[in-house]
């Protein structure tokens, strides 16, 4: 006979702990979500209950943000934001409404009486206001080139560095740091020069865009490959434009207009055929049609009116960093806002430093830096990791001390004490309450038929008012790191249709806790994404009483422990159920029955006619006569 399993929720339950902040310690022990939520085998289980015990100050403690909406906290704290609201008006006298901000010392009070604890979140020195693009001037794009491989997206950034890069080098040699910067008709072009869509995807799952326009290369005699749909994907889900470029037109089995047609199955159509995506064809050995090129890219960042403002205080991103034998760490960084100028303090990511070095992409040492321009720093104590922000700040002391603070809280979130990604079920959750309106998904099979099939009819399932479901990208292959990070960066989860997650992706989505599922049977994975739909039809609440109690002494253990002697009068009192104290007729406090005794044993229930001892979380200020009021929550599914 197969054991029963046992969930974890359950064991949060019995030891009264948040089931996020257990999970997490599951988590970090290597047990995954998906084995968390189909339960496990009881030796597993009472490890665990054993463990947690014993962290069990710990697992109550929330590590929070000094700011938080009453809604946000409800769901750290595993309530629903109509209790919290209700707590803060009934013990409080505040009427709050969901999306309110509460202040530190509010918050404070309402875990407390829940009988959880507060960690503040270290805040960041504040150093740096969001890029806004105050734009008092305009500056040169910054371009991607994407496509599939061998289509030639090498061979059209190296012709553009030849014969577009002015002619500085020292000792002829071409710098590779990253990034390079092509003039045509006396205006600048930045390019990104690690072509592929990792840089892309892994600087945008770090929160940095740095990208403005994306040229998409397709070669004329191959057409639109897998990578070309990714590369498509990408560039949408960022919101950036594509450029197409129709490389290798020189070759005779060349056929731009088929790939034209091809395009326009996913969604991009050439102007000449009436839609606004420009394509140009060009070939990369030859040179035919790249100055065209350049002037559309122009053109394109011309419209978007792209501007920076070189005097604001500076930012930029880390576009590639490595450790070099003689120089020590070296970073590419795209300046984004201000000027560098050598000499500043920067904090970049983790690392900090002072700028001792500056070289832009021809190998020439520069004193400064303005918006779009990417140079290499010398002078940073570490290596960075692309896509890492870089700020100036006014003291080595100070970027010590926040770079310091970064570290220790990047542990910390690997020690998961940190807030994870939401899974499908949280997912699902924030739609429900309007916090997210639709449900991203990159979806991964075996093969084109399967890819299309399950696209359609993830499409057609029935979905509440207001609610989507956004296929952010669907390709045939395994789950890899790319998709994980695209993942992040759409806030999607995965789903897999006969294939496998390639053990790098594995890993990565662990790490960030993404969510990813692999099915074999297509009804079993649109049933889940149904289910889960159908729970967003706001449920029904009813509450139901349970039973009523009343205080017939009160006692004063040690610890500072107080408990309320009582008699059931009607009903039964369940342990962790919903409680309100009654006293006249004026709600006093409520939150949940925390610990039910009966002849000194500690029992689940107790039935009208028993006398039982009682504490309710977060109360200890317990008068003879009070009632105990004991009820439940009901959801009704709406089914329509
Ligand atoms: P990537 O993988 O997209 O970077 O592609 P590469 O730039 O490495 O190019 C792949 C191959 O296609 C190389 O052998 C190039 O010489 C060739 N190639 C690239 N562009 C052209 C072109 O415009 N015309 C021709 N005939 N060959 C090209």
């Amino acid at each position: 006979m197969a054991k029963t399993k046992i969930s974890v929720r359950d064991i949060a339950k019995e030891l009264e702990v948040p089931t996020g902040r257990l999970q997490q310690i599951l988590t970090e022990l290597g047990i995954s979500d998906e084995e968390a939520r189909r339960g496990l085998d009881p030796d597993t289980a009472q490890t665990i209950k054993e463990m947690a015990r014993e962290m069990s100050e710990e697992l109550r403690t929330l590590l929070l943000p000094p700011e938080m909406t009453v809604r946000e906290l409800a769901q750290v704290m595993e309530r629903d934001p109509t209790e919290i609201q209700r707590h803060l008006l009934v013990r409080y006298k505040q009427l709050v409404a969901p999306h309110q901000k509460l202040d530190k010392e509010t918050i404070e009070q309402v875990v407390a009486d829940f009988g959880l604890k507060v960690r503040w979140e270290e805040p960041e020195p504040a150093l740096v206001q969001p890029i806004t693009p105050i734009g008092t001037q305009l500056r040169p794009p910054v371009v991607t080139i994407m496509g599939h491989v061998d289509h030639g997206k090498t061979s059209l950034l190296d012709y553009i560095r030849k014969t577009r890069v002015a002619e500085r080098e020292y000792g002829g040699i071409t710098q590779h740091i990253g990034a390079y910067q092509a003039e045509y008709q006396g205006k600048l072009i930045t390019f990104l020069d690690t072509p592929g869509h990792e840089a892309f995807t892994a600087m945008r799952a770090r929160g940095a865009q740095v990208t403005d326009i994306v040229v998409l290369v397709v070669a004329a005699d191959d057409g639109v490959m897998p990578q070309t749909i990714e590369a498509i994907d990408h560039a949408k889900n960022a919101n950036v434009p594509i450029i197409v470029a129709i490389n290798k037109i020189d070759k005779p089995e060349a056929n731009p207009d088929r790939v034209m047609q091809q395009l326009t199955e996913h969604g991009l159509i050439p102007t000449k055929w009436g839609g606004d995506t420009e394509v140009v064809l060009v070939s990369a050995i030859t040179g035919q049609g790249v100055d065209e090129l350049l002037e559309t890219i122009l053109l394109t960042a011309e419209l978007m009116e792209l501007k920076a403002d070189p005097n604001a205080p500076f930012q930029g991103t880390v576009i590639e960093a490595k450790l070099d034998k003689g120089r020590g760490p070296v970073a590419t960084i795209l300046v984004q806002q201000g000027t560098l100028r050598r000499g500043d303090v920067l904090v970049v990511g983790k690392t900090w430093g002072r700028v001792r070095a500056m070289f832009d992409h021809t190998g020439k040492a520069v004193e400064r830096a303005t918006p779009a321009t990417p140079v290499e720093v010398m002078g940073l104590n570490e290596v960075p990791v692309a896509g890492d922000p870089a700020e100036r700040v006014e003291s080595e002391t100070l970027a010590r001390e926040i770079a310091t603070q970064r570290q220790e809280a990047e542990r910390e979130q690997k020690l998961g004490q940190i807030g994870r990604r939401p899974s499908l079920q949280e997912l699902f959750k924030q739609l429900q309450r309007g916090e997210i309106k639709s449900l991203n998904i990159i979806l991964k099979a075996d093969t084109y038929g399967s890819v299309e099939a399950i696209r359609d009819a993830l499409l057609k399932l029935e979905k509440p008012p207001g609610v989507d479901i956004k296929i952010i990208s669907a390709n045939v292959g395994n789950i890899t790191e790319t998709d994980i990070d695209l993942a992040i960066a759409a806030e999607a989860i995965v789903l897999g249709f006969n294939v496998k997650v390639e053990s790098g992706a594995q890993q990565q989505a662990k790490t960030h806790h993404v969510d990813v599922r692999t099915y074999r049977i297509i009804y079993e994975l649109l049933d889940e994404v149904q289910k889960a739909l159908k729970g967003l039809l706001e449920p029904e609440r009813r509450e139901v009483h349970l039973g009523t109690a009343e205080v017939r002494a009160v006692f004063k253990l040690s610890r500072g422990i107080t408990v309320a002697g009582c008699y059931v009068l009607d009903g039964k009192i369940y342990r962790g159920r919903p409680a309100r104290l009654w006293r006249g007729n004026q709600v006093i406090h409520e939150s949940r029955i925390a610990s039910l005794r009966h002849l000194k044993e500690d029992v689940r229930e107790i039935a009208a006619g028993y006398e039982c001892g009682l504490t309710l979380e977060g109360f200890t200020d317990y008068q003879e006569g009070d009632r105990i009021e004991c009820f439940e929550i009901q959801e009704v599914e709406k089914t329509r």
